[in-house]
């Protein structure tokens, strides 16, 4: 079984955004870069089904910028087999992207196709649900477990109430929570390594995407800095304060 993990470059969970002088977006010039996090877990757990040998080949692919190469990379370095570099310079939005990784699914016939849940940059959440409708698959969404079974897989969900399990036929899209797993470091030889593993290069267009945007992006700014907070001697003070700013009775 082929495991298909979508990774996607974005800006370094440890960098505070700024947002452009003129509101039209994040600023990312000189901004450190890194592979979502989610997209870590992923390439992770579909290593670990390699290693535990329910899967036979691990294929990377990310859809952005040349330099998205870099995060491929990475993922090889982890361990994964090969990669397939969609390039753009577009902004690419979750219905796009899921379009490009239906028509990669079609070619490439993968058992699981195993996404983060979202992605750190936009949080839109939309990718992994977006494919599966698209391909007509099932999904197991927020995962923290996942057992493959023959030609089932199996997903412990975190869900508002708990942990929900669900039994899914292969091929199935499952997309990572945070608990899912640890993702391990590359090695330095497993970094000099993943220099010569394969890498395709490709283009939306080869595969009948239009990529341009469908949103338009009115104005980005900063959300409003927190006030200082007051302290107030007792209880009463407070009750009073609160019935003057009107949230009280
Ligand atoms: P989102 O729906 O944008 O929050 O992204 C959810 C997941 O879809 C990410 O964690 C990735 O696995 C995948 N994904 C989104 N955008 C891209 C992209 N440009 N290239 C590769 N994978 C992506």
């Amino acid at each position: 079984m082929k495991v298909l993990v979508p990774v996607k470059r974005v800006i370094d969970y440890n960098v505070k955004p700024r947002v452009k002088m003129d509101g039209t977006g994040v600023d990312l010039a000189n901004v450190k870069m890194s592979m979502n996090p989610f997209d870590e877990i992923a390439v992770e757990e579909a290593i670990r089904l390699r290693e535990k040998g329910a899967a036979t080949e691990v294929v990377v692919v990310s859809i952005g910028p040349a330099k998205a190469q870099e995060t491929l990379r990475t993922a090889l370095a982890m361990g994964a087999d090969r990669a397939i570099l969609v390039t753009t310079d577009d902004a690419v939005e979750p219905l796009a992207v899921a379009k490009i990784l239906k028509a990669i699914a079609d070619e490439e016939q993968p058992g699981l196709v195993i996404l983060g849940k979202q992605a750190i940059d936009d949080d839109s959440n939309q990718t992994g649900q977006m494919l599966a409708a698209l391909m007509g698959r099932p999904q197991g969404t927020f995962a923290s477990k996942v057992e493959v079974e023959g030609d089932s897989v199996t997903v412990t969900r975190e869900v508002d109430g708990g942990l929900e399990t669900v039994k899914l036929a292969i091929p199935a899209i499952v997309t990572t929570d945070l608990r899912l797993n640890e993702p391990r470091y590359a090695s330095l030889p497993n970094i000099m390594k993943a220099k010569s593993k394969p890498l395709a290069n490709k283009t939306p267009t080869d595969y009948g995407v239009d990529t341009t945007p469908r949103i338009e992006t009115v104005k980005v700014s900063e959300p409003p800095k927190r006030v200082a907070g007051i302290k107030v001697a007792d209880v009463d003070e407070l009750v009073a304060k609160l019935k003057a700013m009107g949230v009280a009775a």
